[in-house]
């Protein structure tokens, strides 16, 4: 399964917003963001006026970084989104947040998406019972999704978990952290996530 491989924290740098995908490094002040909030490269300080192409781009990019999807299935996902009924930015939202990989992060198992995958890809998630080692497995309301018994002593796993109940979860997600599962309940609303990016903008490039 082909993902990113790269530098992660030179694509927050790139998107010049910090796009979270180091875990627990991105909260603390070791972030290169922090340090360094401008395009990599030996032109990055440099300011220019954004095309409307480069910023529906820009957009793109952005949002496919957050959700560690390359090219070839993001845009698979936005034929998908526009081929159904309803506003097509909306269901592009849905159907990456529905991803098993996202959904472990969202419920807190995770302290990034990549993480996530990693849990997801080296089996330790079961949905519904049974164990799912595919990142992009769309989840549909009423699954149940937990980490295997086996798996929970996982330090990383029970640091996240922790972190987890000290924030509140997602309310279309019904988490039962004590227990390392949740049930993804239904697909998200716009203003339930919290994505910082102008969606629009990445239906308008694609429909060009
Ligand atoms: Fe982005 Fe996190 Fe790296 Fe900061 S630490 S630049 S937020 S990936």
């Amino acid at each position: 399964m082909a993902r990113y491989t790269g530098p992660v924290c030179r694509l927050c740098r790139r998107e010049g917003m910090k796009l979270y995908l180091k875990g627990q490094k991105c909260y603390t002040d070791k972030c290169p963001f922090e340090k360094r909030p401008y395009a990599p490269g030996q032109h990055g300080m440099r300011r220019t006026k954004l095309t409307q192409y480069a910023i529906q781009l820009r957009a793109k990019q952005a949002m496919k970084r957050i959700y560690g999807v390359l090219e070839r299935q993001f845009r698979r996902y936005f034929e998908e989104a526009s081929r159904r009924k309803g506003v097509t930015g909306e269901i592009l939202v849905k159907i990456v947040e529905s991803r098993l990989d996202n959904v472990v992060y969202r419920m807190g198992f995770a302290f990034s998406r990549a993480q996530a995958r990693q849990l997801v890809r080296h089996g330790h998630v079961l949905v519904n019972g049974r164990k799912v080692d595919i990142p992009s497995y769309r989840l549909k309301p009423g699954d149940i999704v937990e980490i295997r018994e086996k798996s929970r002593s996982i330090p990383f796993v029970r640091e996240a978990v922790e972190s987890a109940k000290d924030r509140t979860l997602p309310k279309w997600l019904d988490v039962d952290l004590d227990n390392f599962r949740g049930v993804f309940s239904r697909y998200p609303e716009m203003d339930e996530v919290d994505l910082p990016i102008d969606v629009q903008a990445i239906v308008e490039l694609y429909s060009k």
